[in-house]
């Protein structure tokens, strides 16, 4: 089978296409021809290497994928040959406490597909059973592969982490970011009104689209002073951080009393210096989040194929063009998700 491994870490060119044997699903799992993959931040670290993180080399990038069942592991029905799913792309042990309280990832041996074993960007992909997401009929699978990773991990981050509730005030940055869209559709769906912010207008307006009521762009405005009018000088009740050093110090000066920040990412900086004072007189959080349990992974999907959350496509790339589609996600003008085209037969859903 044809399959991107990378054999060491690297730029663009150490991402090979491969001719490799195809696996053979073992028990309690399922082979997995693979129609589409979906892009995340994750695989350009796992391209890169993250220094004092070993990644399991040789490895076939790919946290996100859909497809249809195409050989069943002894164990693993009542999946059968034909079945249309996505992939789930994080996997506890199955046994301990974490995973018994619906946490998986809070297990010490989580992993992801595509990061801690191999994933999508091939035509053929072993998974757990528990990892399928059977998807309807009605429901296209370019769009299947484009929400699993993203759309939990918001789903954590807003709901279970910072229990947003109708009428927040919630600031998303970023606004062209795969968390950040998702983000912005479950504040709203749960009721809250959302700011956004981008770095430019064409970004911005393609917020609103995705249902800001508000946006501002950060390279010509200052959003602390638009964030502080648009909230009547109250504040943000929550805001969405992946930025870092560039905004976070500043966001926990912008929340209203009794505000939450929650960060699942540090794009502009691990390292900051925050002042402690408003987070005691303001009661605030500053809440982390990687991920989420397997039952949100469930609940967001519902969503999803109920047409209640809706993936955003940037661009599609053949699977030999994964070069290039890394190169796009480097770049600032994305909007949603960048798809790869596994299967050439797949048709696309516009
Ligand atoms: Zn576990």
């Amino acid at each position: 089978m044809k399959a991107v491994r990378i054999h060491e870490h690297g730029d663009l060119e150490v991402l090979r296409l491969e001719e490799i044997p195809i696996p053979e699903p073992g028990p309690g799992e399922v082979r997995v021809k693979v129609a589409w993959s979906a892009l995340n931040h994750l695989d350009t670290w796992v391209r890169r290497g993250v220094q004092g993180h070993e990644f399991p080399l040789p490895l076939i990038p790919g946290c996100d994928f859909s497809g249809t069942i195409d050989s069943v592991g002894p164990g693993a029905e009542p999946f059968e040959q034909g079945a249309r799913v996505c992939i789930a792309p994080g996997f506890g042990c199955g046994h301990c406490l974490a995973c018994s309280s619906g946490r998986q990832n809070h297990c010490r041996s989580y992993g992801i597909y595509g990061e801690t074993v191999d994933g999508g960007n091939a035509e053929f992909a072993v998974v757990k059973k528990e990892n399928l997401i059977p998807v309807p009929d009605a429901f296209p699978l370019d769009l299947a592969a484009a929400f699993p990773l993203t759309h939990l991990t918001a789903w954590h981050m807003v709901v279970d982490r910072c229990g947003v509730k109708p009428g927040d005030r919630v600031l998303v940055h970023a606004a062209g970011s795969g968390v950040s869209v998702a983000a912005v559709q479950i504040a709203r769906l749960w009721g809250a009104e959302v700011m956004v912010t981008a770095g430019t207008d064409a970004k911005v307006a393609l917020g609103l689209e995705n249902g800001a009521s508000f946006g501002v762009n950060y390279e010509e405005s200052d959003w602390v002073k638009e964030g502080r009018a648009w909230t009547q000088g109250r504040g943000f009740d929550l805001i969405v951080d992946h930025v870092g050093a560039d905004t976070l110090p500043k966001g926990i000066w912008s929340l209203a009393k009794g505000g939450r920040i929650v960060t699942c990412g540090v794009t502009s900086g691990a390292e900051m210096k925050i002042h402690f004072a408003p987070i005691f007189f303001k009661s605030l959080s500053i809440l982390g989040s990687t991920m989420g349990g397997h039952g949100e992974q469930l609940e967001v999907a519902e969503h999803v194929f109920a047409g209640r959350l809706k993936p955003v496509v940037d661009s599609r790339f053949p699977l030999e063009q994964v070069a290039d589609a890394h190169r796009k996600m480097g770049k600032r003008e994305v909007f949603g998700k960048i798809l790869l085209q596994v299967d050439p037969k797949a048709p696309a859903s516009e």
